[in-house]
């Protein structure tokens, strides 16, 4: 049983060494770092801790969990785990809770192609010294990606091989941060296998998702960090020996703000929180680059669904413990199809089955019938969508490339996506065409938007943000430098002492895969550069390259 993380906020010192703002994969491993090297370090996440075992499995559940975020509109608690951000052009969801997006992502793990970083875009140290790989090979070491050795027997993944003759190209499986068997993990906590049972993506309640709450966070807090939940960070001020962070309990809008000091604070707020916290701080006076806000990407990815074909796909969650017995349903991603295009790096996609939280089973049917494209869905809702034409359902995640060209900017205080005609990037079309021809191959009919009647209408809504705070060489491409430190604007290079955004936000561009890997990844790379800058130390790495050598990356 895994002891709770966070401590009461009456715990809270008035200053740390270091001050982690987000408990995501970032905030997660500027935590276990920094507290490793020895240094106060105390964790601020606005939202709530969620045991293993007390994620949300049946629809009331889940829908206490969901807030929608759109400028004056909001509804839902502020620290439901699932956050809307409902935008004019586009919409973004991104995780809430200690642990971050890595409760209800669907863990797949993946190095970008190489061609991503040979992109000027990046800051020329960043591949030129090594240590990017490393950051990798530390990510790996904790996260653990894996692929499952009997993949190519489940129900989903034959149905995406058969999609797949659409493109004369076979799925792999795909490497995924999940324990497929009993293990203690390297932060020492005990994991058990995956049960197959499809409901990563509404919290694994089994125990045996690898996320920040079951590694990099437990080992923070074993070596010393005090962590706090549903505490949000509004803006950061410079200090009389640091920065002072001001934060307010996270459903209390009237409280008054209260205050805590550091030397060194970490941004790992997401890339909508933290260029949000960086954009308040500035209207109060904060110098940062003008390229604050710009450079947001949406990498490409698209949720989208095909139905009516001939075969089963067991595409939708059984949960735990299950609420259907039959053949295993698997995580949520178990197989994928490369599209790689060796001549242009922006046509290439990656197209991954995946499955539908088993708490969402009661509103499958309403959708789609409501969408008017499927035949006896009413059979569904008498049989459940385990034995009817549901469980012929494929759901699909594509990620690939866009500009990047979206503006983070404040809208009533929150951040919001400003990307006219976002629709009409050419990845989205292209995405059209690819899973139109892998439905027609299985004899379905490819959905794209089954929510067109709801609050998210047609646009486009990506669950991979990256960007706002991106890297760049100076303060005139990039809002961080290649050790994700702040410029201060004052001339192009110089960096504001102590301040950093560890996070998706760094990320300049589309990289074209699932994000986790390479977040984790920046973020370790920038905690190695922190500790070799200011003389701290906190692990031997040839031990994390041993362990990294027997995780996939
Ligand atoms: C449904 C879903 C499926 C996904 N599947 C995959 C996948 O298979 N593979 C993959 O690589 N990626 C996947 N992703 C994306 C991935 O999870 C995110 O890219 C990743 O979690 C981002 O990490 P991060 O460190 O940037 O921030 P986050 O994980 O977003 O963490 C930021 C944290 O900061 C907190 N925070 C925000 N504002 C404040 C504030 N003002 N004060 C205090 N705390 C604050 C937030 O509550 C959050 O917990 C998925 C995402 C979703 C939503
Ligand atoms: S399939 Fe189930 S048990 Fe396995 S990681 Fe996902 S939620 Fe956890």
């Amino acid at each position: 049983m895994q002891h709770r993380l966070s401590s009461s906020s009456s715990d809270l010192k008035r200053a740390y060494d270091v001050v982690v703002v987000g408990s995501g994969y970032g905030g997660g491993v500027a935590a276990s770092r920094l507290s490793r090297a020895g240094q106060s370090v105390c964790v601020i996440e606005k939202g709530r801790e969620f045991p293993t075992g007390s994620f949300p499995s049946r629809l009331p559940e889940l829908r206490r969990e969901l807030q929608l975020n759109g400028g004056k509109m909001r509804s839902g608690s502020r620290t439901g785990l699932f956050d809307f951000r409902l935008g004019a052009d586009i919409h973004v969801l991104v995780g809430c809770g200690l642990g971050g997006g890595s409760l209800i992502n669907a863990g797949v793990a993946l190095k970008p192609d190489a061609r991503v970083f040979a992109d000027p875009v990046w800051p020329e140290e960043l591949v030129a010294d090594g240590l990017l790989e490393l950051g990798y090979q530390r990510a790996a070491a904790m996260l653990r990606p894996a692929r499952y050795p009997n993949a190519p027997e489940l129900t989903k993944y034959r149905a995406l091989e058969a999609a797949s003759a659409a493109f004369g190209l076979p799925p792999v499986a795909a490497p995924v941060v999940v324990s497929f068997e009993d293990t203690v993990n390297p932060a020492g906590v005990a994991q058990p296998a995956c049960t197959l049972c499809g409901d990563c993506c509404s919290g694994c309640n089994v125990g045996a998702k690898n996320s920040v709450a079951v590694t990099y966070l437990p080992d923070a807090k074993a070596h010393g960090a005090d962590i706090f939940t549903e505490l949000s960070v509004s803006h950061i001020a410079k200090g009389e020996t640091g920065w002072r962070l001001y934060f307010a309990p996270s459903n209390d809008k009237d409280a008054v703000p209260d205050f805590v000091d550091a030397k060194t604070v970490v941004l790992a707020a997401g890339t909508l929180g933290s260029t949000e916290i960086l954009l308040r701080s500035r209207e109060r006076g904060l110098g940062v680059s003008d390229r604050l806000g710009e450079g947001f990407s949406a990498n490409g990815d698209i949720i989208a669904f095909a139905l009516g074909g001939k075969e089963r796909v067991n595409g939708v969650g059984v949960g735990h413990p299950p609420k259907f017995v039959g053949d295993a349903i698997g995580a949520c991603v178990a197989g994928q199809i490369e599209l790689s295009d060796t001549c242009e790096l922006d046509r290439s996609m990656i197209l991954q089955e995946g499955v539908l939280p088993s708490a969402l089973a009661p509103l499958l049917p309403v959708f789609f019938i409501a969408g008017g494209r499927l035949l006896g869905a009413a059979q569904s809702l008498i049989k459940g969508v385990y034995q009817g034409p549901l469980s012929h359902l494929h759901t699909f995640f594509v990620v690939s490339h866009d500009d990047a060209a979206g503006r983070i900017k404040l809208d009533n205080g929150s951040a919001q996506v400003d990307w006219p005609r976002v629709a009409d990037q050419p990845v989205y079309a292209r995405v059209d065409a690819a899973l139109t021809r892998a439905a027609g191959a299985v004899g379905a009919r490819y959905i794209k938007n089954p929510m067109a009647a709801t609050n998210m209408s047609t646009k486009p809504t990506t669950a991979h943000p990256l960007g706002g705070c991106g890297m760049g060489q100076d303060a005139g491409k990039g809002v961080v430098n290649h050790k994700c430190q702040v410029f201060d604007g004052n001339s192009p290079d110089s960096v504001h002492a102590g301040l950093y955004v560890c996070d998706g936000a760094a990320i300049p561009r589309s990289i074209g895969v699932n994000p986790l890997l390479t977040i984790t990844a920046l973020a370790e790379r920038a905690m190695v550069h922190l500790a070799r800058d200011h003389n701290l130390g906190f692990d031997d790495g040839s031990r994390v390259r041993q362990e990294a050598d027997q995780a996939l990356i």
